[in-house]
């Protein structure tokens, strides 16, 4: 299976399809990414809210796979909006994945309530830390449109990409919009509703007539949409199901009945951006 590349408007490219580690226990971190890695996975999707990034960098280390074919993403932590923070947290992050840069770094949540409200002074970090070679790109995350218009109108840095809560029950059209708008590509997590996809009737009639699974058709109507995916599993035979997506395509009127899912707000599973505010102890 061949993943296809998508281009950033900075010019770089990202792998469509990745692995996500959130929730995966720090200490079967390194064993999990390594059969991410023999799967065919080549993109990591990690956070310093995950406190999983060591593990990460021992399954890299020890994959002897060569830098340039891998795509490491991480995200800033709630605490460490302050620029100084952000710098430090930075490389740590670096120190703890075993690398000089990374190829993606995001402000994880916006906190519009917490850090009187600025989250613009944090973007102007990033692009910084950017213009440093710590990173190669910059992006975020849970940015709701009018969070992302701040950032682009006070700074005219266009962040690549804007990482969201996405999948068939929500699916946030309103910033899927915002984000084309602007030129940055969606990144869609929980892109399978963490598992959900499978307890739908409407889902399990499309895979049946494709000969897939839920999640697999779940996945595909995502990349049918142009979005960047990386479903977290912590079995062998899931990841490789997830990761067989490009040999079968959804037709018109499939893709419509999984959009026909759509909830709006009613489906959202994760914290909504405009009212998170959980900083870590
Ligand atoms: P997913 O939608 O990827 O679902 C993961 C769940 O589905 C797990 O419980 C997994 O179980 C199960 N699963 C995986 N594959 C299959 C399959 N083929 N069939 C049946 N069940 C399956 O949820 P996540 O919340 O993990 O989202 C993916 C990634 O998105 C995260 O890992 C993280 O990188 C990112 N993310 C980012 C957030 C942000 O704020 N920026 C917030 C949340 C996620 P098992 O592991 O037991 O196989």
């Amino acid at each position: 299976m061949t993943v296809p590349n998508l281009t950033l408007h900075d010019g770089t490219s990202i792998p469509q399809l990745g692995f996500g580690v959130f929730q995966v226990p720090p200490e079967e971190t390194a064993a999990t990414v390594r059969t991410a890695f023999e799967v065919g996975y080549r993109h990591i999707d990690t956070a310093q809210m995950y406190q999983n990034e060591e593990g990460v960098g021992t399954a890299i280390k020890d994959s002897g796979l060569d830098r340039g074919d891998l795509y490491i993403t991480t995200k800033l932590n709630n605490g460490f909006h302050r620029p100084d923070d952000a710098r430090r947290s930075l490389e740590k992050s670096l120190s703890r994945l075993g690398l000089d840069q990374v190829d993606l770094f995001l402000i994880h949540w916006p906190l519009p309530t917490q850090y009187d409200g600025d989250f613009v002074s944090t973007w102007e970090t990033l692009a910084a830390l950017q213009a440093e070679g710590r990173t190669r790109s910059i992006g975020v995350s849970n940015f709701q449109p009018d969070h992302l218009d701040e950032i682009v109108s006070k700074t005219g840095v266009v962040p690549v990409v804007n990482q969201v809560e996405v999948h068939p029950f929500f699916a946030n059209e309103a910033v899927r919009a915002a984000n084309a708008r602007h030129g940055v590509l969606t990144e869609a997590w929980s892109p399978i509703a963490q598992g959900k996809v499978h307890d739908d009737d409407v889902m399990g009639e499309i895979a049946a007539l494709v000969g897939r699974s839920p999640a697999q058709v779940a996945l595909r109507w995502h990349l049918q949409r142009g979005d960047i995916v990386f479903p977290k599993s912590m079995h062998r035979e899931r990841m490789q199901q997830n990761f067989e997506l490009f040999d079968f395509e959804l037709s018109h009127e499939q893709m419509a009945s999984v959009s026909a899912l759509d909830l709006g707000e009613a489906g959202r599973m994760g914290p909504n951006p405009d009212e998170f505010d959980w900083i870590p102890a």
